[in-house]
């Protein structure tokens, strides 16, 4: 039996596994095993919610078992941790896998560009972990500011710098924004919203680059007139506990820098052999192909298809490499011609917090509450399981009527920040990645 492997069950992961089910005929001999460090499905666009206590992270997230349902696929939580192409077998944390087809689909990591202390004094924002870990850090250092007596450090505390302008950017700091001003501001008596500043620092001239420049204007008007600071030209050139220095030379103090910057390829994807672009992406051909290596296929953030036009790191397009490499597997199976990737830029949709948003889809472009109703509509259509899309709905409406759980299950540890000490929160935190001071 032929044993085709898929590493990473993210958006192109899971849409392989998907489409191998339905291309493949029913009695093939062939056994399809999907594997991912986690598992359940990950819908990333709803991550900044997590943040501001809008959803319950198990509301957006779907196990991978659910979703396979009836379908043929295996499903095996395990860690990959290298590879052997000329073996073709993985070494995974509980033994070796062989495979006759491979599809790497581990998504991408943090691109930290050299910025001398980004990688430890910065908040990543990558994971469904990162996201729960960051809004305990939001409430836990509101409670801190509540009751200190120095204004200085209360000012310190509630500065929350998001590096990067990018869509991810400009989500979360809204999403922040919303839940800081109208959630924590009333209930925290001794925080006022002078004590509040936030900052995104975009290295270049504009925010949120590949949106159609009406809409872009819009959100920056959007943006300053909710308070945000929006800092073009402005990159973060060192990091350090308790700031982070930006390009001229000016410090801002924050004691919560989030990095939102950019991604690069996953780092067994950087090791493949042959061509990476810049993004350490894996340089396949038209049929997401290795060069040198026909049942080595790669899709996702990871992927950089040659001869096609440069496709963004987004889920529409993971979803569409899933679907091309299984097509792919089948072609060559059945000794048909494989197909190509052409990219179809499909809109795109920005959350500017509660009741605002941007969108441009098919040609229309729509900001304000109507483009509002749309992302909240567009996102939960393509939330896996009507289940999940219940939970979902019933927390945006939940949320918007009463107020949000911003309970904090940790109990306390000492803050070093307000004793004059380097703060340690982070490190007890319940995460397992080295963000973070
Ligand atoms: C906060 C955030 C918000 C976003 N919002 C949007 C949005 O609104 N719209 C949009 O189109 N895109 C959005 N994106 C981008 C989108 O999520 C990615 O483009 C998409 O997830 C890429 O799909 P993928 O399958 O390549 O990787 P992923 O979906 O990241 O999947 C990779 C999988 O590999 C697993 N994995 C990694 N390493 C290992 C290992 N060693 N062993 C086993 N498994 C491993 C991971 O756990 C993960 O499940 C967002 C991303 C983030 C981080």
């Amino acid at each position: 039996m032929k044993r085709i492997l898929i590493l990473g069950a993210g958006f192109a992961g899971v849409q392989t596994a998907i489409e191998l089910d339905r291309v493949l005929p029913r009695q093939s001999a062939h056994e399809i095993l999907l594997v991912n460090d986690q598992n359940f499905f990950l819908f990333t666009p709803l991550m900044p919610q997590v943040v501001s206590s809008y959803i319950n992270p198990r509301h957006f997230i779907q196990p991978i078992r659910d979703i396979r349902g009836r379908r043929r696929f295996r499903f095996r939580r395990d860690t990959v941790l290298s590879l052997d192409l000329s073996a073709r077998r993985v070494n995974c944390l509980e033994g070796p896998l062989d495979y006759d087809y491979l599809v790497l689909a581990l998504g991408s990591v943090a691109d930290y560009f050299h910025v001398p202390g980004a990688r430890d004094h910065t908040w990543d924002f990558k994971s469904l972990e990162d996201a729960v870990v960051l809004r305990e850090r939001l409430l836990d250092l509101c409670e801190h500011a509540d009751h200190t007596s120095d204004p200085e450090l209360r000012r310190r505390l509630l500065t929350f710098v998001v590096v990067g302008g990018g869509y991810t950017g400009v989500e979360l700091i809204t999403e922040m924004q919303d839940f800081l001003f109208h959630y924590v501001v009333p209930r925290h008596r001794g925080i006022a919203p002078g004590d509040i500043r936030l900052v995104v620092l975009e290295a270049t001239a504009e925010v949120l680059r590949g949106v159609h420049p009406n809409l872009a204007r819009y959100s920056c008007r959007r943006l300053d007139a909710e308070g945000i600071e929006v800092r073009t030209n402005s990159a973060a050139v060192r990091c350090f506990p308790g700031g982070v220095e930006v390009s001229g030379g000016e410090v801002i103090q924050a004691e919560t820098v989030i990095w939102a910057a950019g991604v690069r390829a996953h780092p067994l994807v950087e090791s493949l052999p042959g061509a990476h672009d810049r993004r350490g992406r894996a340089q396949v051909n038209e049929h997401l192909q290795l060069e040198g290596h026909p049942h080595l296929f790669v899709a996702g953030d990871s992927a950089a298809a040659l001869h096609a036009v440069e496709a963004p790191q987004v889920a529409p397009v993971a979803i569409d490499h899933g679907s091309l490499a299984a097509r792919n597997i089948a072609h060559l199976e059945r000794g048909t011609p494989l197909e190509s990737f052409r990219y179809a830029p499909t809109g795109m949709l920005v959350s500017l917090g509660m009741n605002y948003a941007v969108v441009s889809i098919g040609g229309l472009r729509f900001s304000g509450y109507f483009a509002w109703l749309i992302w909240n509509a567009v996102h939960l259509f393509k939330l896996v399981g009507f289940k999940k899309q219940l939970q979902v709905a019933l927390d945006w409406m939940l949320g918007s009527i009463f107020p949000r759980d911003a309970s904090i299950l940790r109990r306390p540890v000492r803050c070093k920040i307000c004793s004059g000490g380097e703060e340690e929160s982070a490190r007890a935190a319940p995460t397992t990645r080295s963000a973070g001071p």
